[in-house]
C-alpha cells in the first residue's frame, strides 16, 4: 500500500469513497471546504469519535458533506435582490468546525469561501435557556448552569455528546423556545458574511493571517493559519445592519432575525468575557470584530423596531448581562478548573426535576 492509500484510510470512517477522492484531489472550493471539515475531524480524536458515531448511525446514506446543513445560507441568498443573488454565485458557503464563534470569509485559490462555526447550535441553545423568559419558571441556578455549559461548548471543553446525554430534562415549552431562534441567528451570521462580500468590504488591505481551524482543546495549537479578511470596525457594524436589512424580510421575519442576532451577541459577550480570563490566546483575540456589546447596542439603536418586539426587554437583557459577567468573573477566579476540565456539566443535581435520573457512562449510553 502506498503512502497516500494509508493516508486515505484515516478518512474512511467519516467520509464516503467519493469524498476521499475529492479531498485528495481538490478541484474547486466545494472540495476545499470538504477537505477543511474532514481534516479537522480526522486530526481531532473527540470530533472523530462523534462523527464516526454519526456515520455509523446513518449507514449507507451517510456523506460528510450532507451532514452539514446549509439551509441558512441558501435562505439568506434566496431573499436577496436578483443582482446581489447573482454576485453570491462566486462564493462558496458552508459551516465548519471552529473555535471562533464568528463567521468568516477567506480567499482560497478556488475563490472566496464563507463559513460559520458548527457548534453554534448547542452554544446558543444553552445560552438561550439562561437569557429568555418562559411560561415555565426556570430556576436561577439552572440558568447559570446552562450558561456555563454554553461557555464550555465554545471553549471546546464540554463533551459534544448531547444526543446521548442531554445534560438535563426540559419542559416542552422551554425546549421549543430555546431552539426556535437558532435558524434565525444562523441567518444573521451568514447574512453578515454575505453583506461583507456584497458591500465590497473584502479588499486586499483587509487580509490578515488567522487560524481558521482550532477545533481541538483550548491549549492545543492544532490550527491552520489562513488568509482571512478583516474588515474595519465600521464595516463590521454595517455588515451587522445589512445582514438584517438587505434580505427582503417582512416585519415578522425581521423581528426573528433581530431576536436571533441579539441572543447570539449576548451569548458571545458572555463567552468572550470568560474566554479572555480562561485562555487569553483564544482565536477571537485576533480581534476580527468590535465587542459584542457594542454590536448589540448598534443593532438596538439602528434597526427600526419590528412591530410587537418588546425592545425594553432587550435593553434589560444587556443590563442583566453586566451582572452575569460580574458573577462569572468571580466564579472563574475561584473555580477556573470548572471551565478547563474536559467532560460534562449538568443543569442540576442528579435525580432532580431539571436533571432527571442520573445516567451512568458506558451503562446508559
Ligand atoms: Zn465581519
Amino acid at each position: 500500500m502506498d503512502e497516500s492509500e494509508i493516508q486515505k484510510m484515516f478518512f474512511h470512517p467519516v467520509c464516503t469513497r467519493d469524498e476521499i477522492e475529492r479531498i485528495f484531489n481538490v478541484q474547486n472550493a466545494k472540495d476545499y471546504l470538504l477537505k477543511l471539515r474532514a481534516e479537522t475531524i480526522v486530526d481531532n480524536t473527540r470530533l472523530f469519535r462523534v462523527y464516526r458515531r454519526k456515520a455509523l448511525a446513518s449507514g449507507d446514506s451517510w456523506t460528510l458533506e450532507k451532514s452539514f446543513n446549509d439551509a441558512h445560507w441558501q435562505s439568506v441568498i434566496g431573499k436577496l435582490p436578483e443582482d446581489q443573488r447573482a454576485q453570491c454565485k462566486n462564493v462558496t458557503f458552508g459551516d465548519i468546525l471552529s473555535t471562533d464563534p464568528n463567521g468568516m470569509i477567506f480567499e482560497t485559490e478556488y475563490g472566496p469561501v464563507a463559513t460559520i462555526c458548527n457548534s453554534m447550535e448547542f452554544f446558543t441553545k444553552f445560552a438561550n435557556l439562561a437569557f429568555l423568559g418562559f411560561k415555565t419558571e426556570v430556576p436561577y441556578h439552572v440558568r447559570i448552569n446552562a450558561l456555563k455549559i454554553s461557555i464550555r461548548v465554545m471553549l471546546k471543553t464540554e463533551a459534544m455528546d448531547f444526543s446521548v446525554d442531554p445534560r438535563g430534562v426540559l419542559p416542552a415549552d422551554v425546549a421549543n423556545e430555546i431552539a426556535r431562534p437558532i435558524p434565525w441567528l444562523k441567518k444573521f451570521i451568514a447574512g453578515h458574511e454575505i453583506a461583507h462580500y456584497i458591500l465590497g468590504h473584502l479588499t486586499n488591505e483587509n487580509v490578515i493571517e488567522q487560524p481558521v481551524l482550532c477545533a481541538t482543546s483550548i491549549d492545543d495549537d492544532n490550527y491552520k493559519p489562513s488568509k482571512v479578511f478583516n474588515p474595519s470596525q465600521k464595516n463590521e457594524f454595517e455588515a451587522d445592519l445589512q445582514s438584517i436589512l438587505m434580505p427582503k424580510y417582512n416585519d415578522i421575519e425581521r423581528g426573528e432575525v433581530l431576536t436571533g442576532a441579539l441572543l447570539w451577541l449576548a451569548a458571545l459577550d458572555v463567552f468572550e468575557h470568560v474566554s479572555d480570563m480562561v485562555c487569553p490566546k483564544a482565536p477571537h483575540r485576533y480581534q476580527t470584530h468590535p465587542s459584542p456589546s457594542e454590536r448589540y447596542e448598534n443593532l438596538l439603536t439602528s434597526i427600526p423596531a419590528p412591530q410587537g418586539m418588546p425592545m425594553d426587554d432587550w435593553r434589560q437583557l444587556s443590563e442583566n448581562i453586566k451582572y452575569l459577567k460580574e458573577y462569572l468573573t468571580e466564579d472563574v477566579g475561584f473555580n477556573i478548573e470548572n471551565y478547563e476540565f474536559y467532560g460534562s456539566i449538568y443543569l442540576d443535581k442528579p435525580n432532580s426535576a431539571w436533571r432527571g435520573r442520573e445516567l451512568i457512562d458506558r451503562v446508559d449510553y
